[in-house]
């Protein structure tokens, strides 16, 4: 019995490897190495994608994230609205810029920050509501925006792990006032290296983040305000622009996997995912949820089945975070989250052998429960 991988980065290399070559050796030949040719272009294709007026690529997602506020002139004094159910990297969007991460808990059934509970948690400082796309899913923005609008606070979306999904027909980076985006390898579209973007189609936001990536300048050695370095590369950008042109079809093939172990999973009593309405999940991540979730990981590593955790400790139960006060039982639906939650093997070229290895072992370790 072979192993099943959590995921596959080297399959996308073996299937586009000429273009990918390609795009390395007209980068290598070029001579120009940061901020030209390449980057521009991808730019304006992710812009495109997006359906976006402006796209400026950054150094990594985090950063991306922490640009946007800074554009805002978000930061100390101020708070930002959060998921409690999250990747660290968002609350650390927040803190870096020296604004307050403002926790709201998840709907119980997409994982998404729960719209319902937002208001509640608006102060006379809050500035923006931070709405993370999680798992490729997309957070409840049509509602999102209405708050908002009526509290007058500013938008942002992290949309690391949502490229290309969709909420009410329109593609995440467009859905608020600005959105950042996370190339790490991982993701649906990944370089090979670090790599972000920020959507907008705000353009005098865009024009300070593009000055805010490079020193604060965008006219050689004249610097406006004071900037960091945080630049996408030519390579990266050369390899995206390759990669860009099969990301819908990598979707659908990650959509396609996921209804495979929604049938084949129904029924044994785990809590599967699903997509909110009026929504399309691009499926970064497949995670179900179940109390007997050691049980289940140790069945399938027994059969050479990896799995992962997204997350094990949610960012208000960390160490990084004490300052904040927040004890256990502060976010219950986050920990309880925390506690339950499975992310399957998924990658688009992931064969039909390997879906159907996974879940019949999920299905057997669930009789032998019963
Ligand atoms: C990956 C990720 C980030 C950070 O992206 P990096 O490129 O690793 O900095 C931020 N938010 C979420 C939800 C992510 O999954």
């Amino acid at each position: 019995m072979h192993n099943v991988p959590f995921l596959d980065l080297h399959a996308a290399y073996r299937e586009l490897r000429d273009e990918l070559d390609a795009a390395y050796h007209r980068v290598m030949e070029s001579g120009w190495y940061i901020l030209g040719r390449e980057v521009e272009a991808f730019e304006s294709e992710f812009a495109g994608y997006c359906g976006a007026k402006h796209c400026v690529g950054v150094g990594n997602g985090l950063e991306a994230l922490q640009l946007i506020l800074r554009a805002m002139d978000i930061g100390p004094g101020d708070e930002v609205i959060v998921p409690s159910n999250t990747y660290i990297a968002t609350w650390l969007a927040v803190t870096h810029v020296g604004a307050k991460p403002v926790p709201v808990e998840p709907d119980e059934r997409t994982c998404n920050i729960d719209p319902a509970l937002i208001e509640a948690a608006i102060t006379p400082r809050t500035r923006a509501i931070l709405a993370v796309h999680l798992y490729g899913n997309p957070a409840d923005m049509p509602l999102i925006m209405k708050i908002a609008q009526r509290h007058g606070l500013k938008v942002i979306e992290d949309a690391a792990q949502a490229h290309g999904a969709r909420c009410q027909g329109e593609r995440a980076g467009v859905l608020g006032d600005a959105a950042g985006f996370s190339f790490y390898p991982g993701k649906n579209l990944g370089a090979y290296g670090d790599g972000g973007a920020v959507i907008t189609n705000d353009a005098s936001l865009a024009e300070l983040v593009r000055a805010l990536r490079n020193y604060g300048s965008r006219e050689k050695y004249v610097n406006i305000v004071k900037g960091g370095n945080s630049r996408l590369d030519e390579l990266q950008a050369a390899f995206l622009r390759v990669k860009l042109n099969h990301l819908d079809r990598w979707n659908c093939q990650r959509q396609s996997h996921a209804s495979y172990y929604t049938s084949a999973l129904a029924g044994i009593g785990l809590l599967l995912p699903d997509e909110a309405d009026n929504a399309g999940s691009v499926w970064h991540l497949y995670v179900v949820r179940t109390t007997k979730r050691e049980h289940l990981q140790k069945s399938l590593k027994e059969k050479g089945i990896d799995t992962l955790i997204h997350y094990p400790i949610p960012p208000h139960l960390q160490k990084a975070y004490v300052e904040l006060g927040h004890g256990t039982g502060s976010f219950p639906l986050a920990e309880r989250m925390a506690e339950q939650v499975l992310s399957l093997p998924l990658w688009p070229q992931m064969s039909e052998e390997n879906r159907f290895r996974v879940s019949e072992v999920i299905r057997s370790a669930f009789q032998e429960e019963a």
